[in-house]
């Protein structure tokens, strides 16, 4: 990672509050996260610092329990860093309150989880207009932006369907249309194809990749599998709570190290 200061990232002072949308979407200096449990202190990030530019496509691997969920949950403003700073559209997070955060994280990020985590007995249409209505939409724009959502991962056909008469990949996909549909300039993905096989696992990582390509979201996702990273144009690899390679965007043809991937996927199986 450079140390050099990101051009209009918006991050100087007096720049929380409106400002022109900055070329970083997401920044984090040397954060940490310290979890407690038990009167035991587990240090799962010991000082990471990168950023996320807009319409990047970062995969993050790592050898299990080297703190790759914990700094996504971070990214994502899902959680508090215990120190450094993290900073989401140029706003640090440290000056909000829970709720100017939440609402932060509504409209500049979407999350896509490994178990989907969508409501069982809700209507897909439903389960994706669901931040808007966080968002104080009214119902027939909620249901418009939800519709155009699910045609994005091709699903328009499916919109009554509960996630229990969906397949694992149909599933996902209503995950991604939800993350969508706020229009987020940043998707999270944390493992979005792990409980996926193979051809569901293909389609998913196919829309991600369009979202990318063809509107500009950012991307970010978590993965243990040597091929789907390969498929990003940047690759930060984590171990023990730091990061120990980070190849910067746009590297060109992925020159993945494949024998250190595999062993990560090796360790993480492990
Ligand atoms: P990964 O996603 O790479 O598998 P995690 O971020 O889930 O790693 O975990 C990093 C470290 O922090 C691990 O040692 C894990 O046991 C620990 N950890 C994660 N979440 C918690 C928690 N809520 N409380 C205590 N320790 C945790």
């Amino acid at each position: 990672m450079s140390a050099q200061e990101p051009a209009g990232s918006g991050a100087g002072p007096g720049s929380n509050g409106t400002q022109p949308r900055a070329a970083v979407a997401i920044e984090a200096r040397d954060v940490r996260r310290v979890y407690r449990l038990d009167g035991v202190e587990v240090a799962a990030l010991r000082g990471v610092s990168l950023r996320i530019e807009e319409g990047e496509y970062v995969a993050i691997t790592g050898p299990s329990g080297s703190g790759k969920s914990t700094l996504m949950h971070l990214l994502g403003c899902l959680d508090r860093p215990s120190s450094g700073e993290l900073l989401i559209d140029g706003r640090d997070i440290a000056r909000l309150g829970d709720a100017d955060l939440a609402q932060l994280r509504n409209e500049a990020i979407g999350f896509v989880f490994q178990s989907f985590q969508l409501l069982a007995r809700t209507p897909a249409v439903d389960n994706v207009a669901l931040p808007l209505v966080y968002r104080g939409v009214g119902r027939a724009e909620r249901r418009r932006r939800a519709i155009a959502a699910l045609e994005a991962v091709h699903l328009e056909h499916r919109l009554r369907h509960r996630p229990t008469q969906l397949s694992g990949g149909e599933q996902q996909r209503v995950a991604i249309a939800r993350a969508l549909v706020g229009e987020p300039r940043v998707l999270l993905a944390d493992e979005p194809t792990g409980n996926l096989d193979t051809v569901n696992g293909e389609e998913v990582m196919a829309i991600l990749e369009r979202l990318n390509r063809e509107r500009g979201v950012a991307v970010v996702l978590v993965t243990h599998e040597a091929e789907i990273a390969a498929r990003a144009r940047r690759l930060i690899r984590i171990r023990d709570g730091v990061v120990v390679e980070d190849t910067g965007t746009d590297r060109a043809a992925p020159p993945v190290a494949a024998t250190d991937l595999a062993r990560d996927v090796k360790a993480a199986q492990e």
